[in-house]
C-alpha cells in the first residue's frame, strides 16, 4: 500500500493550515526532551518568531540507560498542548506504549514512533488504527525494506497519514553520531507515496554540519528537515551536546532558508 505503483500521488499531511509533503519543504524543531512549561514555552516563543509551525519535543524518552531521564510522560503532553495552543503550533511527539496511542491524539497532532520502535510490530497496528498522522523514524540499523514495511503494518490498518523521517543508521563510522543515509530520501521518494523528511539533529550528531546535511536533504528531494533546539542545550536532561541553542539555530535556519531549497 505505500508503495507509488499501487499510488501514484504524493500523500500530503494537512495539519491545519499547514502542509507536509507534496510541495513546500517544513522545518520542524524543539527540544529534545519537554523539561518543563517554561523550557518548552520559550523554545515556543522563539521557533513562532522564526516563522516555524511544527514543533517537536519528547513527553516518553526511550533512553538507553535506565537511569537517565525518562520525560515528563502525559505531564509532557500536556505542556506541548498548551504551549502550541498558546502560539498556534502544530506538535510532534513520541508514544512509546500502544496503550497510549488513543490518549495521545487528545494532545499532539502528530504521533511519533522512534527508531528503537520502529519493528514493535504491536505500537505499529495501535498507531495503524486512530487517524491521526505518524511520524514513523527509521530503525538504528534498519534497511530501507524493513522501513517501508514498518510503514505497510500502519497504513494496512487504515491509517493513510504517514511521513518517513531518516535519523541516520549505525555504521563503523564514528566522526557522527549515526551515518546519515541521504540516499533512502529518493529511494524512499520514488518507491513510496509518503513524504520524507531527515532528521540532522539524531543522524550527524553534529551541530558544525547539520546546516549542509539539512541543505544535502533538501537537495535529493526531502519534504522537509527535523532539528532539535534547547534554550540552554548545556543543561537539558537529554542530548545536551547535539541541540541547537536558541541563536544557533536562528543562524543554521537563515542558512538552510539562503540555499533557496526551503
Ligand atoms: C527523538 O527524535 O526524540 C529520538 C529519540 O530519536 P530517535 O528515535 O531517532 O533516536
Ligand atoms: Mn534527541
Amino acid at each position: 500500500l505505500v508503495s507509488r505503483k499501487k499510488k501514484a500521488e504524493d500523500t500530503v499531511i494537512q495539519l491545519g493550515d499547514v502542509t507536509i509533503g507534496g510541495g513546500k519543504p517544513v522545518m520542524i524543531a524543539g527540544p529534545c526532551s519537554v523539561e518543563s512549561y517554561e523550557q518548552v514555552r520559550t523554545v515556543a516563543a522563539a521557533l513562532k518568531e522564526a516563522g516555524i509551525t511544527v514543533m517537536r519535543g519528547g513527553a516518553f524518552k526511550p533512553r538507553t540507560s535506565p537511569y537517565d531521564f525518562q520525560g515528563l510522560g502525559i505531564e509532557g503532553l500536556k505542556i506541548l498542548k498548551e504551549v502550541a495552543s498558546e502560539f498556534g503550533l502544530k506538535t510532534i511527539s513520541e508514544i512509546v506504549d500502544p496503550a497510549h496511542i488513543e490518549l495521545a491524539c487528545d494532545y499532539i497532532d502528530v504521533i511519533q514512533i522512534g527508531a528503537r520502535n520502529m519493528q514493535n510490530f504491536e505500537l505499529l497496528k495501535a498507531a495503524g488504527d486512530v487517524r491521526t498522522p505518524i511520524l514513523l523514524k527509521r530503525g538504528l540499523a534498519a534497511t530501507i525494506d524493513e522501513f517501508v514495511h514498518a510503514a505497510e503494518y500502519i497504513l494496512s490498518r487504515g491509517n493513510t497519514q504517514i511521513i518517513l523521517i531518516e535519523r541516520g543508521i549505525r555504521t563503523y563510522e564514528k566522526a557522527t553520531r549515526n551515518t546519515l543515509d541521504i540516499s533512502a530520501v529518493p529511494i524512499l521518494k520514488q518507491e513510496t507515496h509518503l513524504p520524507v523528511l531527515v532528521d540532522v539533529t539524531h543522524s550527524t550528531g553534529r551541530k558544525d554540519i547539520m546546516a549542509p546535511c539539512a541543505k544535502a536533504a533538501l537537495a535529493a528531494g526531502a519534504d522537509g528537515v527535523m532539528v532539535e533546539v534547547h534554550p540552554d542545550p548545556a543543561t537539558a536532561l537529554s542530548d545536551a551536546a547535539q541541540q541547537f541553542n536558541i541563536p544557533q539555530f536562528q543562524e543554521f535556519y537563515n542558512q538552510v532558508k539562503g540555499s533557496g531549497l526551503l
